[in-house]
């Protein structure tokens, strides 16, 4: 059995934390950021160091022809995934008279084209193995509420909610679930900006949320016990809702 689980985005932050958790899990890791460097390397010998097999794939997901042409190659040297987590995500935030074209587009391809450049030359492969699967899609609290300054980024993310729910539905009867995590505000490089006591202020648990504990929930999705969990989001946010 090929138990190898694509990690998109697990250079650092919540894809990092989430790589690393389903390694010591058991799980052989593909990780994969925008370009190769020491970073992404020091994660693939975190891996190794725990006795995981690790390759590192790099395109920029909002590049179609990239993300297929470098997923169809891993697939054919290495067979296909148990599945994925699609957790590579930006945001470009601004009010949104002020909000740029580009601002649009470029949350918009990275977050919900990008969900799609990545399933779609995997997901085949994963149905002709003929064994469970799994497919995670990183959304946020932004998708489910809609956040200020954010309008581009929750589209993008309440976007994914239907491709979630309507490929779960195509899925369910190949044991292949399909699930969203949404979480709230998580210490990473992306909220470096955004972690003030205004914002701590509406986290019924007053805190920020660590990527170790987005990874736990990914986690437990991934393993064989959420096996009749699927065409969900499931909230990791303190309590916000
Ligand atoms: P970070 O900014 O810390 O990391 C983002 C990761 O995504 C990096 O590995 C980056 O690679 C990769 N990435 C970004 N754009 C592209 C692209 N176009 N092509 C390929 N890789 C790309 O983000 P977080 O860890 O905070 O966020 C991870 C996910 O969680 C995102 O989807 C985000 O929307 C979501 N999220 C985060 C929250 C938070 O509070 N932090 C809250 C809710 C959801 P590289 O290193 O090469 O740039």
């Amino acid at each position: 059995m090929n138990d190898t689980l694509l990690v998109t985005g697990s250079s650092r932050g919540i894809g990092r934390a989430i790589a690393l958790r389903l390694a010591r899990d058991g799980f052989d890791i593909v990780l994969h950021c925008r370009q190769r460097g020491d970073t992404i390397e020091a994660v693939a010998g975190e891996i190794r160091d725990l006795g995981r097999n690790a390759r590192v794939l790099c395109f920029d997901v909002a590049d179609r022809e990239a993300t297929r042409d470098a997923i169809e190659r891993d697939i054919e040297a290495h067979g296909a995934y148990y599945g994925v987590i699609c957790n590579a995500g930006i945001t470009a935030d601004g009010a949104f008279p002020a909000l740029s074209d580009d601002d649009w587009d470029s949350v918009i391809r990275t977050n919900l084209d990008g969900f799609y450049n990545v399933v779609k030359p995997l997901v085949m492969p994963m149905i002709r193995r003929r064994a469970a699967g799994r497919i995670v899609v990183m959304s946020s609290v932004s998708g489910l509420m809609g956040n200020r300054g954010q309008v581009n980024y929750s589209a993008a993310k309440a976007g994914l909610h239907g491709a979630v729910k309507a490929l779960a539905v195509e899925l369910a009867k190949r044991k292949i679930t399909v699930n969203c995590v949404a979480p709230g505000l998580i210490d990473t490089d992306m909220t470096e900006d955004s972690v003030n006591g205004e914002a701590l202020k509406i986290i019924p648990m007053q805190r920020t949320g660590t990527g170790e504990e987005v990874a736990a929930t990914v986690s437990f999705l991934c393993s064989p016990d959420a096996s009749y969990i699927t065409r969900q989001i499931i909230a990791v946010n303190g309590g916000i809702c």
